[in-house]
C-alpha cells in the first residue's frame, strides 16, 4: 500500500506558486484540423528523420512522412489525411528562431486512418518490438523528446527492479498529464502494464504529486479495475522539481544516481504518463504518435487542455482558449524550464506539452541583474547537487572546460537556482548559453575533423594515383624497348640468311612459257560469231593492215 511505502528526500527544490487549477475544471478538448499542418521532421533527440513524401502526394492519418535515421532517431507521421503542398524549410518552435525541414499538409477533412492492427509484442523478440515503437514515433512525452525505445530496455541484470513511472507533473501551469492520468487512467495503467512485462520490472511505482488528488484518486481506480499487478500508485509531496527523472527516482527508491551514471545502472528506469499512454496506442491499438494534449494557460480567457494534431499552428491552439489582448509573448513549456516562441506561427510538436500565454502583467520584466554575492542560495536549491555560481562565473567567462568540470551537462534547466538567487542573475541563460557554445564547438571540431580526413584520404588517393600511373608509363616503355629489341632481332637475322630468290635460268624459262601462250593465242581463229557486220569489217580491216606489216617486216 502506498499509505505505508517509505519516500525519501532529494536535495534543494523550491516550491513556487503553481496556477495548475484555472486549466483543469475542464475535460481534455479536442482541437479541429488547421488549414495547414506544419509538421517538423526533427521531434525527437538524435537524427533527423529523411523525408518519404514529396508535395502532390496524398497522404493518411499515421502515415509515415519522416523514416528514423541513425541509431537514435525516432518516426514521424501525417497527422492528418491530406495532400502535400511542400517539403521546405519553415520556422521551428525553438527561441533561436531557426528554420528546419518540415512536411506541409492540407488537410483533405476527412481524417482518414491508415490500416491500423496490434501488434503481437508478447510474442515478438525484443529487439523486433523496440523497432515498432522507433517507427512509430514514441518519445518521452515529458518535454525531453528522447526516443523511447532506447530505453525499453531491462538493463544489465536482464529485468529491471523497478520501473518508475512519472505522473508527479511538477512545473507551474502544466496540468496536460494531470488531466490525461484523471480521464485516461485506464489505458495508462495498461500500458504500464505492458512496459513491466518488457523490462521485466519487479515493481511499477506510478509517482504523482500529492497536489492532484483528482489524478491520484482515478489512477488508484483504475489500478484495481485493471487488475494489474505489482503496479502502485504513490503520491508524493509537492515540491518542484520532483518531476525530474533523477529527483523523483530519489523519491521513491532512495537511489541517488550519481552524475555521469544512468538510472539502468542501479536498476531503474522512468517513463512518463503520457509516453506510456503512446507506448499502448503503438503496440494495442497499431497507432504511431500524431497526437499529444497541450495545456494552454497563462494570459487567456478558458484555460483548458486540448488534444493537439502534431504540426497544428500555435495560434490556432491558443485561439481555442482565447488569448487577452494584453498578450505580449507565447512559451512553450512551463515558467521555469519554458522557451519565449519567435512567433505564434510555430507548430505543436512532441515537445509541446503546454502553451504558456504571457502578459507584462503576469511575467513582468525581471529587475536588472545584480551581481553575485556568493550567499550560496543557488547552490542551497539546486536539485542536481552542482554548484551554480561556479558554472556562472565559467560560463560567463567563456571558460567552458571549468563549467564542464563542475558538472554542466547534469545541469536539468529546472531554474531553481535563478528563482532563489537574490541578484536575480538569469542563470540559467548562462548555463544554456555555455552548452550550446560547447555543441557548437564540438560540432566545429567534428566538421574539422572530417574535412582533415577527407582531405587526408584525398592526398592519398592523388598519391596512389600518381604512382599508378608512373607505373604504367613505366610498363610501357619496357614494353616498347622490347618490341624494338625483336625487331632488331628479327632484322639481325634477315642479313644472315636472306630469303632465297629465284636463278636465271628459271626466269628466262618463265619468260619463254609466256611468250609462247602468247603466240598461241595469237594464232587461234578469232570467233565472231556474236559480232556486228560493222565490227566484223573492222577486224577484217585490223587483220589485212597487220598481214602487210608482217610482209613488209618479211615476218610473215
Ligand atoms: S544565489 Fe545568486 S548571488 Fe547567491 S551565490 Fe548564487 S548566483 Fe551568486
Ligand atoms: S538550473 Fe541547473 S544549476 Fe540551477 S538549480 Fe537547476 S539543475 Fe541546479
Amino acid at each position: 500500500m502506498s499509505l505505508l511505502r517509505k519516500l525519501f528526500d532529494f536535495h534543494g527544490g523550491v516550491k513556487p506558486a503553481y496556477h495548475k487549477e484555472p486549466s483543469t475544471t475542464q475535460p481534455i478538448a479536442q482541437a479541429p484540423l488547421p488549414a495547414e499542418l506544419v509538421i517538423p521532421l526533427h521531434q525527437s533527440i538524435g537524427g533527423v528523420p529523411r523525408p518519404l513524401v514529396q508535395a502532390g502526394e496524398t497522404v493518411k492519418k499515421g502515415q509515415l512522412i519522416g523514416g528514423p535515421d541513425g541509431f537514435v532517431s525516432s518516426a514521424v507521421h501525417a497527422s492528418t489525411s491530406g495532400v502535400v503542398k511542400a517539403v521546405e524549410m519553415r520556422r521551428m518552435p525553438h527561441t533561436s528562431g531557426l528554420s528546419a525541414l518540415c512536411v506541409v499538409i492540407e488537410p483533405d477533412g476527412k481524417d482518414e486512418w491508415i490500416e491500423r492492427k496490434p501488434v503481437p509484442w508478447r510474442s515478438l523478440p525484443p529487439d523486433e518490438v523496440r523497432d515498432i515503437l522507433r517507427d512509430a514515433g514514441v518519445v518521452g512525452l515529458g518535454g525531453a523528446v528522447f526516443p523511447s525505445y532506447l530505453k525499453v530496455n531491462p538493463g544489465k541484470k536482464g529485468h529491471l527492479d523497478t520501473l518508475v513511472i512519472n505522473g508527479a507533473e511538477c512545473e507551474p501551469f502544466i496540468t496536460c498529464d494531470d488531466l490525461q492520468m484523471r480521464e485516461r487512467g485506464e489505458t495508462i495503467v495498461r500500458g504500464a502494464a505492458i512496459m513491466r512485462d518488457l523490462t521485466r520490472a519487479g515493481q511499477v511505482l506510478i509517482g504523482i504529486e500529492d497536489n492532484k488528488p483528482e489524478a491520484i484518486a482515478a489512477m488508484q481506480a483504475a489500478v484495481r479495475t485493471v487488475g494489474a499487478e505489482r503496479i502502485e500508485i504513490v503520491p508524493i509531496p509537492t515540491r518542484y522539481p520532483a518531476g525530474g527523472a533523477k529527483q523523483l527516482i530519489r523519491v521513491l527508491t532512495g537511489i541517488e544516481v550519481p552524475h555521469g551514471k544512468r538510472s539502468t545502472d542501479y536498476g531503474v528506469q522512468c517513463f512518463n504518463t503520457g509516453t506510456i499512454y503512446a507506448i499502448y496506442e503503438a503496440l494495442e491499438l497499431g497507432q504511431p504518435l500524431v497526437s499529444r494534449i497541450v495545456t494552454v494557460a497563462g494570459n487567456v480567457e478558458r484555460p483548458r487542455n486540448f488534444e493537439v494534431r502534431f504540426g497544428t499552428p500555435m495560434r490556432d491552439v491558443v485561439a481555442l482558449a482565447g488569448a487577452k489582448p494584453d498578450t505580449d509573448r507565447i512559451i512553450m513549456g512551463g515558467p521555469m524550464m519554458g522557451y519565449a516562441m519567435p512567433g505564434d506561427e510555430v507548430p505543436v510538436v512532441k515537445a509541446t506539452n503546454c502553451i504558456l500565454v504571457g502578459s507584462p502583467a503576469l511575467f513582468p520584466p525581471p529587475p536588472p541583474e545584480m551581481p553575485c554575492i556568493r550567499c550560496g542560495e543557488c547552490a542551497k536549491a539546486c536539485p542536481a547537487d552542482l554548484q551554480p555560481f561556479e558554472m556562472y562565473w565559467f560560463s560567463r567567462a567563456k571558460i567552458f572546460g571549468k563549467a564542464q568540470e563542475y558538472h554542466l551537462f547534469d545541469c536539468i534547466e529546472c531554474g531553481c537556482c535563478a528563482f532563489v538567487c537574490p541578484s536575480r542573475i538569469p542563470l540559467v541563460d548562462y548555463y544554456r548559453f555555455a552548452k550550446s557554445e560547447i555543441w557548437a564547438r564540438e560540432q566545429e571540431k567534428e566538421a574539422a575533423d572530417v574535412a582533415r580526413e577527407r582531405y587526408e584520404f584525398r592526398l592519398a588517393r592523388e598519391e596512389r594515383e600518381k604512382a599508378e600511373k608512373a607505373a604504367k608509363l613505366a610498363a610501357k616503355a619496357a614494353e616498347t624497348k622490347a618490341k624494338l629489341a625483336q625487331q632488331e632481332a628479327a632484322k639481325a637475322a634477315e642479313g644472315a640468311a636472306p630469303a632465297p630468290v629465284a636463278s636465271d635460268d628459271a626466269k628466262k624459262a618463265l619468260i619463254a612459257a609466256a611468250m609462247e601462250r602468247a603466240k598461241q593465242q595469237a594464232a587461234a581463229p578469232l570467233n565472231t560469231d556474236n559480232l556486228s557486220s560493222d565490227q566484223k569489217a573492222q577486224i577484217a580491216d585490223a587483220e589485212a593492215r597487220r598481214a602487210q606489216a608482217l610482209q613488209a617486216e618479211g615476218k610473215d
